[in-house]
């Protein structure tokens, strides 16, 4: 490559770095999940963007954890650390009420990463294993997605974009995980579905779909069955919650404007095809 082309392709790198610098600013965020593993990764990514984050978890602490950690927005209003239980309608409502009345705004975007695991073969799994995973992953969804659009639509804002994580499991299945499989397709459908209601209200419904990430969630997996993944993988490791963080910034961001109702891998190539 010649010295030109190298000078070109870093001065285009800064400038697409600074564009992403600042892409989300005077933009309120909220994260659900915003407590551990990728909801983490997206506060810090989307503070970093310029926005104002409400990290709200199931755990306070948690999420007042991540607050400590953010960087400030740019326009020097706080980000908020907050309690809230996806699968409740009454904790989803209150966590809405609550934005509104401290920001005077609903927030105009939202990553919703809140989620669990309850892992066991399908012919041992208790009837209450496949109804709580079902109850936050699934219903917590349509919750989470339905507060914030209501909220939108009511005070007729321009502009939204609700971000929810699937899995690449949803898609193949996975051992063990029928529960968990069956309710990150009902995400899926449950997005693609908000999205074709919501585009005339200027909002943008999109999934991500990680593969195997390295965050608590994972932890819990046994090292036999993440040697035998990674193996699997393409790109030979699992993902970083940061590199899935960057995806869910492009879908909340103006960049991806012309996106509504798709689903994006991000699984290192994993079960592709
Ligand atoms: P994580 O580290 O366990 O983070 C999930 C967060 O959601 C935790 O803080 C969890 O709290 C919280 N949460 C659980 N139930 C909740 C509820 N009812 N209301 C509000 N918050 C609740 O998991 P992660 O790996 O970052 O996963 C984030 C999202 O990505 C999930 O939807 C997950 O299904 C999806 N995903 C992850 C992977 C992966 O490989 N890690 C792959 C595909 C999809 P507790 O810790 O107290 O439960």
């Amino acid at each position: 490559m010649s010295p030109f082309s190298e000078q070109t392709r870093n001065y285009n790198n800064t400038k697409n770095n600074m564009a992403a610098a600042t892409r989300l600013i005077s933009r309120l965020t909220l994260v659900t999940g915003g407590g551990s593993g990728i909801g983490r990764a997206v506060c810090q990514r989307l503070a970093a963007e310029g926005a104002s984050v409400v990290v709200a978890d199931i755990s306070e602490e948690s999420a007042h954890e991540t607050v400590a950690g953010l960087q400030n927005d740019l326009r020097g209003q706080a980000h908020t650390a907050t309690a809230v239980d996806v699968s409740s309608k009454e904790s989803v409502t209150q966590l809405l009420t609550t934005i509104q009345t401290r920001y005077f705004q609903p927030p105009s975007v939202c990553v919703h990463a809140a989620g669990i695991t309850q892992d066991d073969f399908l012919l041992s799994m208790e009837e209450e294993q496949f109804d709580r995973v079902i109850k936050v992953n699934l219903k917590g969804s349509f919750l989470v997605t339905q507060a914030v659009a209501q909220a939108l639509v009511a005070c007729g804002a321009p502009k939204g974009s609700i971000v929810t994580l699937g899995s690449i499991v949803g898609k193949v299945g996975n051992l063990g995980q029928a529960n968990y499989a069956a309710s990150k397709a009902g995400v899926e459908g449950l997005t693609r579905t908000a999205a074709k209601e919501l585009s005339r209200f200027g909002i943008r419904c999109n999934c991500v779909l990680p593969g195997f990430i390295s965050t608590p969630m994972t932890d819990k997996v046994p090292e036999k069955v993440i040697s035998k993944m990674k193996s699997l993988v393409p790109l030979g490791r699992m993902g970083e919650p940061a590199e899935v963080a960057e995806v869910c910034a492009f879908l909340a961001s103006d960049d991806s404007r012309y996106i509504t109702g798709t689903s994006i891998e991000v699984t290192g190539g994993l079960f592709m095809g």
